[in-house]
């Protein structure tokens, strides 16, 4: 199952991420350390726009 990086919007199987961080109950899986740390910093101005791309894709 792929799941996406919440920073740079790849899509990544959880086995190769380089990263995970757990946030509000959920586990983020990023591509490399950099997006890790950068969600780090800003989880949720990352989630946000993240949840916008999902809805104006799929509504
Ligand atoms: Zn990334």
């Amino acid at each position: 199952m792929l799941v996406k990086d919440p920073v740079c919007r790849m899509e990544i199987y959880p086995r190769k991420a380089t990263g995970t961080s757990d946030y509000q109950g959920q586990t983020y899986y990023f591509c490399s350390a950099d997006c890790k740390r950068a969600f780090n910093k800003n989880s949720a101005g990352f989630l946000g726009s993240m949840k916008g791309e999902i809805r104006g894709k799929r509504a």
